[in-house]
This record gives C-alpha cells, sequence and structure tokens, in this order.
C-alpha cells in the first residue's frame, strides 16, 4: 500500500515537468513579444554558453564568457522591470523548489522528496477518508426502534435512541473542541452504533474536520504491517488526523505482542495530543477489558477524556424483519 502510493507520487510529481516547461516557453514568448531585445539577449547568452562549452571541450578558455553572461542577465533583468514582468519571470518553473520535480532530493538525488512523501500519505488517507453516505443525523430515523418501554427502565427504546443521536450530534457539532474529546460506543450489534459513527463522520467532513473512518480490523492489519516492515509512515494518519472513528472494536484477531500494544500507543497518544478519537464496540465494558487490558479500558472510560455512551435495547435489524 505504502509502496504503491510512493510510486504513483512520484509519477504525480515528475509528470508536472514537461507542463512546466511549456509554462517556461509560454512566460519567453510574453516577454519577448512585449520586448524583442529580450529575445535577442536570451538567444545571445544561449548561444554564447553553447560557444563556451564547446571551447571547454576543446580546452580554450574564454574568460569574458562570464561577464558577458552577467551583462546580459542584469540586461534582461532592467527590461523586464521596465515593461511590469516580476523579476523572476524567466526563471525555471518548478511547482516543488527542493526536488525540482525530479521527486528526490539528497545528495545523489536517492531520498524521496517530501512533497513525494506528503502526497503519498494524502493518497492513503483518501482511502480510510469517509465515503459518501447517506447515514446523517437528518437521515436518522428513529422509527425503527420500538417505543415500549425497555425492560427494567421507564425510558423506550426510541426515546433512548433520540438521547444518544442528541449527544452524538452535540459531540460532532463541536468538534474538534467537543468535550470530552473522545466517545466510546459499547452494546451489542444492531443497535445504531455504526450508523452514528458515520454520522459524526459525515458531520465532520461538512464542517471541513479532517477524519479518517476505518474498521478495527483495517487499523490492525496497517498496524500489523507497519510493525514488521518498520514503515512507522503508514501508521502515521491515524496518530495525526484530527478525527478517527473506529468501528467494530474486537471484532479483529488478536496479534500477540502487537494488537493490545500498538492500540494502547495509539489511543494514547491521541488522547496525550487532544485530538478526537470514536470507537465503536460490541463487547461490553468488562469483555473489552478481558481482551485489552486494565490499562486500555480505563483510559476508554475515564470519563474526564472519553465518554463511555450504552447502547441500549433489541437488535433493529432483527424488528426490521419481523
Ligand atoms: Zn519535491
Amino acid at each position: 500500500m505504502q509502496r504503491d502510493s510512493l510510486l504513483q507520487a512520484l509519477q504525480e510529481c515528475r509528470a508536472r515537468q514537461p507542463l512546466n516547461r511549456q509554462q517556461e516557453l509560454a512566460n519567453e514568448r510574453q516577454a519577448v513579444e512585449k520586448c524583442p531585445e529580450i529575445g535577442t539577449l536570451l538567444e545571445q547568452r544561449k548561444n554564447a554558453i553553447l560557444q563556451g562549452l564547446q571551447s571547454a571541450i576543446h580546452g580554450i578558455e574564454i574568460t569574458s564568457l562570464p561577464d558577458e553572461t552577467l551583462r546580459r542577465s542584469q540586461r534582461i533583468q532592467t527590461l523586464l522591470a521596465q515593461h511590469g514582468f516580476p523579476s523572476d519571470f524567466l526563471d525555471p518553473v518548478y511547482t516543488c523548489v527542493l526536488c525540482k520535480d525530479t521527486g528526490y532530493t539528497g545528495e545523489h538525488r536517492k531520498e524521496f522528496c517530501s512533497c513525494v512523501l506528503r502526497r503519498s500519505q494524502e493518497m492513503i488517507s483518501e482511502q480510510f477518508a469517509m465515503a459518501d453516505t447517506d447515514e446523517s443525523f437528518e437521515t436518522f430515523d428513529d422509527s425503527v426502534f420500538s417505543d415500549e418501554s425497555m425492560p427494567g427502565l421507564d425510558i423506550s427504546q426510541r426515546e433512548y435512541a433520540q438521547v444518544l443521536r442528541g449527544r452524538c450530534e452535540q459531540y460532532a457539532n463541536q468538534l474538534p473542541d467537543s468535550k470530552p474529546k473522545n466517545l466510546l460506543f459499547y452494546g451489542r450489534s444492531g443497535l445504531g452504533k455504526t450508523f452514528l459513527l458515520r454520522a459524526i463522520a459525515k458531520k465532520a467532513q461538512q464542517q471541513g474536520v479532517a477524519a479518517l473512518s476505518v474498521t478495527a480490523n483495517t487499523l490492525l492489519n496497517a498496524m500489523r504491517k507497519a510493525y514488521f516492515s518498520h514503515e512507522e509512515d503508514g501508521m502515521r494518519m491515524f496518530y495525526e488526523t484530527q478525527l478517527l472513528l473506529i468501528d467494530d472494536l474486537g471484532t479483529e484477531p488478536m496479534w500477540e505482542n502487537i494488537t493490545v500494544e500498538q492500540l494502547f500507543a495509539l489511543i494514547d497518544a491521541r488522547f496525550t495530543s487532544r485530538l478526537n478519537t470514536v470507537i465503536s464496540t460490541n463487547l461490553s465494558l468488562s469483555e473489552l477489558q478481558a481482551r485489552y487490558t486494565e490499562r486500555i479500558t480505563s483510559r476508554l472510560t475515564d470519563v474526564r477524556v472519553c465518554q463511555p455512551l450504552r447502547f441500549l435495547g433489541n437488535d433493529i435489524r432483527k424488528r426490521r424483519e419481523t
């Protein structure tokens, strides 16, 4: 994944070269049209440099060359200014000045330029950015929930779902300054957790808050890959995105020494950096603790930093079928 996106980013970077050459020629034509003397000077300068190169090949040194070139360049600058062009108008055009659109930097041009790394990272992130979804607070349909009181409670599942929806919408509206910064959805499947997770993601997107949405399975796969290939860059977006939404925690395979450690490192780093994270799990809090240790669970249930929201009731998917 990392390698493919790097190669693609490199190609994109290098594809700018012919476009930028065209821009240089267009600039030159424009300048010469307004001031033909510039054209003459450019021609003379080019010929003198070519001549100089040929002489150098034959071992003849032309001492006047640097002076002449400098004089012509200065005259070109004066003319550009006189005709209202910026002083760099005839300079080579590069989209990235660091690598001059070669994609590489460093002494022997062996390292990927930061523009390539950044673009590659962007492409990976795009794969996890929210796809267009119809699941939003506006399309949240509480009629799928029963309006009978839940056993032992004075509240119906529909009313309870409305409370949860309201809380999630408030969280989403306040992004990135939501209090607390993090939410944990827990409870059995089919209670609308994924729907509300996606509704938060959609709201974030509408508000221009950078969000990544990922299942725990995909996340842990990426972590495992990064761990074994030592490509930490593959994980960076999960550490840096303003909002990270992790769905279905508890369904991913457990890799010894990896799942729990990496997950703790991620959650801890995100909580410490005061970024926003929403996690959804079908596990109960005691199951969560048994699977991910006390260390992770206590972070996720520390109400100062993370609000646990319990989803209650009957599976709406089963209700729909009947
Ligand atoms: Zn570059």
